[in-house]
């Protein structure tokens, strides 16, 4: 038994909590922690990034690619070898560093393709049951070089899902795959086959991604399969033509379809506010961290929180608080994370944050006090209790 003493869940009163067989319970004796009067957050949750491409740890990558899509996914798949990139080793990284910012669960797409077949799938499931118990890890079956025009790679993303991958993926059925029939029939047989849920990177802008959103919704209804199917990405759904993007959106809430946001910069994002509104459920991300992508990124979801925030123009506190929200349950609900939260009975996946109030706690997203995984403390003053390798 543990109790958090002094301790403000959501930025309520102080209170104390206590924490049973790696659950909150309703009361008891045991090893007091003081809080010091923090606020408390359910477990932060990544719910789009990619474990097996990070660079951390690896001497810096000097970046000279291409301004395309294709460019960064061909030279990413050739020069991954050559950078001595081992999946395992640096997915544990990252996954260790996620920990380190209060991340108690992550959704990882994992590249599957015929030039490195499913070496980065045995090696990030290989650091999902080294850090049991530490941080919960979702796999993605992720064709990131296209499945049709590279025969061979919807056989390996079936083995993928057979090996123990939780999810089927998918990429722009026009832009990369140039064959949005073709593609999305396989994704969603996949899933069917499996039994599994999808999550698709949809890069595609305007109206080649609306149409593309369409032929998902279609399949989507067509398998029944309202509920579990996540499109990542979505920058359609933040086009300029309002009326066209509100059509799209009324299909996405009637069909359950969930929105993964990184809120890039650099391109046009999905308009939380709006999607909330819908009751469509959105879930955050930091996707690619420090890679031959791109050099950025830390893998704290409290600062990703505060991007999203400033993507959406994000200024009222319960705006910013959507912004947390999205970070933490709306993650959970996309994932279905059985018992989340800091009800009695739910699982004590926990962060003690610095703040007076959770805008200020995202405002600021300073290093974490506390991070605690059913009931066990992971991290403390920003430092996780293992070492990466
Ligand atoms: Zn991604």
């Amino acid at each position: 038994m543990t109790i958090l003493k002094n301790v403000r869940p959501m930025g309520a009163p102080a209170t104390d909590l206590y924490i049973k067989d790696g659950r909150f319970a309703a009361g008891g004796d045991g090893e007091v922690i003081d809080c010091g009067g923090r606020i408390l957050i359910p477990g932060l949750v990544e719910a789009h990034t990619h474990l097996d491409k990070s660079l951390l740890g690896l001497p810096w990558y000097r970046n000279e690619v291409g301004p395309r899509l294709i460019d960064k996914i061909t030279n990413e798949r050739e020069v991954k070898v050559s950078l001595g990139l081992d999946p395992q080793v640096q997915s544990e990284r990252q996954a260790i560093q996620s920990m380190a910012y209060g991340t108690t669960q992550i959704r990882s797409h994992v590249d599957v393709d015929t030039h490195h077949g499913l070496a980065g799938i045995e090696g990030v499931m290989a650091t999902r049951e080294k850090l049991k118990g530490y941080v919960d890890i979702e796999i993605v079956a992720f064709p990131q070089s296209s499945m049709m025009p590279r025969p061979g790679t919807v056989e390996l993303m079936d083995e993928a899902l057979s090996m123990g991958a939780d999810i089927v993926g998918g990429i722009d059925p026009c832009g990369i795959e140039r064959d949005p029939k073709g593609h999305l029939d396989a994704v969603f047989r996949l899933a069917e086959k499996h039994g599994k849920p999808i999550d698709i990177h949809l890069h595609e802008r305007d109206a080649m991604g609306g149409f593309s959103m369409e032929e998902i919704i279609a399949r989507t209804i067509a398998h029944g399969m309202q509920g579990k199917v996540t499109i990542s990405h979505a920058f359609c759904l933040g086009a300029p033509d309002r009326d066209y993007v509100a059509g799209l959106q009324e299909q996405l809430a009637e069909n359950r379809i969930h929105i993964a946001t990184t809120a890039p910069a650099s391109a046009p994002v999905p308009r939380v506010k709006e999607l909330a509104a819908l009751g469509i459920l959105t879930c955050g991300g930091n996707d690619g961290i420090r890679d031959t992508w791109g050099p950025y990124g830390n893998g704290d979801m409290l600062e990703r929180a505060m991007f999203i925030g400033l993507r959406n123009n994000l200024r009222r506190d319960d705006e910013v608080e959507l912004a947390l929200d999205i970070c933490t349950y709306g993650g959970a609900k996309v994932m279905e994370t059985e018992g989340y939260g800091l009800d009695i009975g739910c699982q004590a996946d926990c962060v003690l944050v610095e703040g007076e109030t959770l805008a200020e706690a995202v405002a600021l997203h300073a290093p974490r006090k506390l991070v605690m995984k059913g009931g066990m403390v992971v991290a403390r003053d920003g430092k996780a209790v293992i070492e990466a390798p």
